[in-house]
């Protein structure tokens, strides 16, 4: 079964403290749809402006990527700017230049209404519902976050989160969100918000799922080397998203499993910049790490 995608479609000028690359493919729905696509078909909704690169349409082709709701305008491709400390961790956002985003309103195909698995990645929670409202009956419907809608959308997010299956958020959007600094407290005003299905990302230290089967605690791929964690959150969701739709047996059955495959995805991710990394892996290499990931959380 196929997963529709909805998120930023970007150029990220990113800097850590060993180098600086400017101008990569980036945007929480590219991270997302290159994750999902090591599983099965991908539909992307997204936004680019005239100055988006050749070679990035030829990215996303190069994995199957179905591009038919990706809107190309005129004016420029939103372009995300930052900045990690030492500590990979701590990143700060240097610049935002909105371009074409700025009047981004997602339409979907008609050929993409029926897709039974919805991700609506991070974008404004008011066009993550404006997509919604465009589905037939989705089976399973996913949104991820970040903290600037908490601090000035947060009454569209609280709509949204009333219509979702599952929502993906880090910790410190947790504790921001329900004013909780303990997992359980915070867990249940999510769940009271809307989502029967919430999870809790912690960066290297893994995830968190909690629904009505209990709690799941998702291990981290430990890496030797971080040289880039920019899109990490997005390719875990976008990974778990193309496992679940590509597997039978309903959620339930799968979920575990499907994020131990997105982490394994996100920890490919940290190991280049941009999409770099994740671009040139294949669908062995995953399977391969989860294997060793498997080994390393049995006893
Ligand atoms: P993550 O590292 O998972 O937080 O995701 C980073 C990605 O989010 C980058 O590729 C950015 O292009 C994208 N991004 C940054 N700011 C925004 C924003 N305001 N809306 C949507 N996407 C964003």
């Amino acid at each position: 079964m196929s997963v529709l995608i909805v998120g930023s479609t970007a150029l990220d000028s990113i800097k850590t403290p060993k180098a600086e690359n400017p101008r990569l493919l980036g945007g929480s729905a590219s991270h997302a749809a290159v994750a999902a696509s090591f599983f099965g078909p991908v539909k992307m909704v997204g936004v680019v402006g005239e100055d988006f690169p050749k070679r990035y349409v030829q990215l996303y082709e190069r994995h199957s990527i179905d591009l038919e709701g990706l809107q190309r305008l005129q004016g420029k491709t939103f372009h995300w700017s930052g900045e990690y400390e030492l500590n990979m961790n701590n990143r700060r956002t240097l610049l935002t230049e909105l371009g074409v985003f700025e009047t981004f309103n997602p339409q979907l195909p008609a050929s993409y209404t029926s897709s039974p698995f919805v991700l609506l990645a991070n974008i404004a929670p008011s066009l993550q519902e404006h997509v919604l409202t465009q589905m037939r009956k989705p089976q399973f419907v996913v949104a991820d976050t970040m903290d600037l809608w908490l601090n000035i959308a947060m009454a569209d997010l609280l709509k949204l989160l009333k219509r979702l299956d599952g929502f993906v958020l880090n910790d410190s959007e947790a504790k921001q969100l329900t004013s909780e600094d303990d997992l359980f407290p915070a867990l249940k005003k999510l769940h009271k918000l809307g989502p029967k299905y919430v999870i809790i990302k912690q960066g290297s230290h893994g995830s968190i799922l909690s629904s009505p089967q209990g709690l799941f605690i998702c291990p981290a791929y430990p890496l030797k080397k971080v040289v880039d964690p920019t899109g990490a959150g997005d390719s875990f969701v976008g990974g778990m998203m193309g496992y679940l739709a590509s597997s039978k047996g309903g959620v339930d059955k799968n979920i575990r499993r499907a994020m131990v495959y997105g982490s394994v995805v996100a920890s490919f991710c940290c190991e280049g910049f941009g999409l770099q990394r994740t671009d040139k892996v294949t669908r062995a290499q995953v399977d391969e790490r989860v294997k060793e990931l498997t080994a390393l959380t049995k006893f």
